[in-house]
């Protein structure tokens, strides 16, 4: 192993290799987590009318207080069939039109009803209660930029604004192989020297929050005939993470087979604990990811590496983690030279988010990682972190 790249220098050197996607248009019913790649513009204004944002009656202001008569009542959906004359009221259900000429509506709770006529004690405010046209987006604004991914609150503003379908990337096809002749498939009896197999679920889940559609091949034993079928098989996707084999022993083959199958390596370790000996290669415009075996080196070098290349493949226009201002519970010694991702359990304390390390940070202790909710990052360093400290963190989905 060279020497060990900076987290920043590597995620920079793997997004510098991520080509996006093609292109397609896509109903905004199936739009959820997509990122858009051409910015949404409004068909109509939101509101598309001045609507009423009580049950009540229009009126003009200026006919405030006073006793006036009834001269229809509309509905949501069905506009009144005139215009608002001085001097009258028309009563109004939230979301209907308000019609020409009233300038307010005056809840039903703050009249008298009598059924022809109202009573109006107070003096109503010119625009009260009412949503003026265009007031939340005017049409041809956008609604939401390029590269923003489709939540439910992006999904819902789209449609309010009469979008019907959107441009997205076709959805990343991704592959995860586990190597290791070590593995068992849940379920299944261990022998003994046997472990079962955790990171191509854990990883599948991770690339299905990313957006991407997955396929698990079967985990590989060290052998080289066994890996070349799988990685071969694996290289069709436009990303395929495997786990386990990439670092310096004899069993080790993630490596030496990608290069016999035409895999160009872009890097071979991180300055990062854990997932020191991540490696990461390209062919064609597949990208390869070689994450170590340990469960929590996969879980830790997935947020960081793999998830923002599969973001980006996607169009993505912030594809990198983004960390939270945090403060430790308790005094944390830092890696003297790797940036360390702590596992902890946050809770909010003064409101602020407490980050309390959990016991157990080794990397095989996927039991332990599972108690956490947060990354803690912790940059190198010979000096103490006092309990109270200023931490940067990411949750972890
Ligand atoms: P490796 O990176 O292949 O040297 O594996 C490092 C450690 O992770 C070893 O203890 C392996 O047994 C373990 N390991 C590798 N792959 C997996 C997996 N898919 N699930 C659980 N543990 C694994
Ligand atoms: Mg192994």
């Amino acid at each position: 192993m060279a020497a060990l790249l900076a987290l920043d220098e590597a995620q920079r050197r793997i997004l510098d290799r991520v080509v996006r996607l093609p292109v397609e248009q896509i109903v905004l019913g199936e739009a959820a987590g997509r990122i858009l790649i051409e910015p949404a513009t409004a068909r109509v204004d939101l509101p598309p009318f001045d609507a009423s944002a009580m049950d009540g009656f229009a009126l003009r202001s200026e006919d405030t207080p006073g006793r006036l008569p009834v001269a229809e009542r509309i509905a949501a959906g069905r506009p009144a069939s005139r215009g608002l004359r001085a001097g009258e009221a028309m009563g109004i259900a939230t979301g209907a039109a308000v019609p020409a000429g009233a300038d307010a509506v005056i809840p039903l709770e703050y009249v008298v009803d009598h059924g022809n006529n109202i009573e109006i004690g107070e003096d109503v405010q010119g625009g009260a209660n009412v949503r003026p046209q265009g007031g939340d987006l005017r049409a041809g604004e956008v609604v939401v930029p390029a590269g923003a991914r489709l939540g439910p609150a992006q999904l819902g503003a789209l449609a309010a604004a009469g979008i019907a379908d959107i441009s997205s990337t076709a959805r990343p096809r991704a592959a995860v192989l586990s190597t290791g002749s070590e593995l068992r498939r849940p379920g299944e009896e261990l022998e003994p020297g046997q472990i079962y197999e955790a990171n191509s679920v854990l990883l599948a889940a991770q690339l299905e929050s990313a957006g991407a559609v997955v396929e698990r091949l079967d985990a590989v034993a060290d052998d080289e005939e066994a890996h070349r079928a799988a990685l071969e098989r694996g290289l069709e996707a436009d990303v395929l993470v495997t786990s386990g084999g990439v670092s310096v022993g004899p069993h080790d083959l993630v490596r030496s087979v990608g290069a016999e199958l035409g895999i160009e390596e872009v890097l071979w370790g991180v300055a990062v604990k854990p997932g020191k000996p991540l490696w990461f290669g390209v062919r064609g415009q597949t990208l390869i990811f070689g994450l170590p075996g340990n469960p929590v080196s996969s879980l830790v070098c997935f947020e960081l590496f793999v998830r923002p290349a599969v973001l980006s493949l996607q169009g993505a226009s912030e594809p990198l983690p983004r960390f939270q201002p945090g403060r430790l519970a308790r005094s944390l010694r830092p890696n003297t030279v790797r940036t360390e991702l702590v596992r902890a359990r946050s809770r909010v304390a003064a409101g602020e988010v407490e980050l309390e390390v959990v016991t157990g940070q080794e990397s095989h202790m996927i039991a332990r990682a599972a108690g956490a909710d947060a990354l803690v990052l912790v940059p190198a360093g010979e000096e103490e972190l006092v309990a109270g400290a200023r931490v940067s963190f990411l949750w972890l989905a």
